[in-house]
């Protein structure tokens, strides 16, 4: 069972990373020191959470040494176009406070002004060349986006991060991937977007989901310790994220147990065809009053 993943420019990625969505500014260097005393190597964050500083400050807690520590960062839709694309590594990089991004990806396509995606994606190839970050990649991004993309592409995206967990498992965005070698990244890896307190009471949280409760039991293992030992057994990154200890450890044991491959079938089954996101094909992320500051 590899721990790490080579992505497809040679570049290894620990496998399991830590997601900071939703952790307020204030926490996330608490969380982020934590996650790396328990033993994270790898820290998920994005512009518009608004929480790259608190990342860069919990690193620097910690006492890790930063070429130890896999950084990966998305650029929101706002910055889009080359020049804005190009200031945005500025912005992350200096609210980060490091010299490279591991990982830049593009955090959503705009399917309404794809032409403006393209553009921030080359900015990120440019990023690459000059060495300012080590890969690049997108998320959300379906396999028609893909192949618009990488028309006018000359690097393969290293990875697509999309919303994956047990009942929502895209295998045709999966497959798209494996097709062109990117590697897919899951976000809300157990789940999180069934269950987002406030996010409305009548979602069926995969959590409580009857067959993950059995497999538990066989294994003496939590919910959340089972899908993300699905997703690396799968072969995918996971990047779950928790601001309470006892859960940011949880999430991190999952290396001293192996699923067979009828659970691995079993939880695969459970894939109900419905996201919990926003579809990336009719969603105009533009119309989100966002805009990345400078500090
Ligand atoms: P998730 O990691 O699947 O779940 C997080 C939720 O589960 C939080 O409410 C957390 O609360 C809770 N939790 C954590 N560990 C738990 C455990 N062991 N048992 C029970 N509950 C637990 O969902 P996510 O935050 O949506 O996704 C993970 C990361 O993916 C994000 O943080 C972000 O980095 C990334 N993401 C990316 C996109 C995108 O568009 N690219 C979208 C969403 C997320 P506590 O904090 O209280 O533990």
């Amino acid at each position: 069972m590899t721990v790490s993943l080579e992505l497809n420019n040679g570049v290894v990625m620990p496998a399991l990373g830590f997601g900071v969505f939703q952790s307020p500014p204030e926490e996330t260097a608490a969380a982020v020191e934590e996650a790396l005393k328990i033993g994270y190597r790898h820290i998920d964050t994005a512009a518009a959470y608004q929480n790259e500083r608190g990342v860069g400050e919990g690193i620097r807690r910690s006492g890790v040494d930063r070429t130890e520590v896999f950084i990966e960062t998305k650029v929101w839709v706002s910055d889009y176009g080359r020049d804005e694309t190009l200031h945005a590594f500025d912005k992350a990089a200096g609210k980060l406070g490091v010299e490279q991004i591991d990982l830049l990806i593009l955090h959503q396509p705009v399917p309404m002004h794809f032409g403006a995606t393209v553009a921030a994606y080359q900015a990120l190839e440019t990023l690459l060349a000059e060495g300012k970050v080590r890969s690049i990649g997108v998320s959300n991004f379906m396999p028609a986006q893909l192949a618009a993309l990488l028309e006018h592409a000359e690097v393969v995206p290293a990875v697509n991060q999309i919303e994956l967990h047990p009942y929502f498992t895209q295998p045709a965005v999966q497959h798209a991937d494996a097709q062109h070698n990117i590697l897919t990244q899951a976000w809300s890896p157990i789940g999180g977007i069934t269950f987002y307190p406030g996010w409305g009471e009548d979602r069926k949280s995969v959590m409580d989901d009857p067959t993950l409760r059995e497999i538990t039991r066989d294994h003496g293992k939590t919910p959340a310790q089972i899908m993300l030992r699905w997703h690396l057994q799968e072969g995918r990154s996971a990047i779950p994220k928790s601001t309470n200890p006892a859960r940011i450890a949880e999430n991190f044991d999952v290396f001293n147990f192996e699923l067979t491959a009828s659970e691995l079938a079993r939880i695969d089954g459970l894939d109900t065809g419905v996201r919990g996101g926003p579809d990336p094909d009719t969603i105009d992320p533009t119309s989100i009053e966002l805009a990345i500051p400078e500090e």
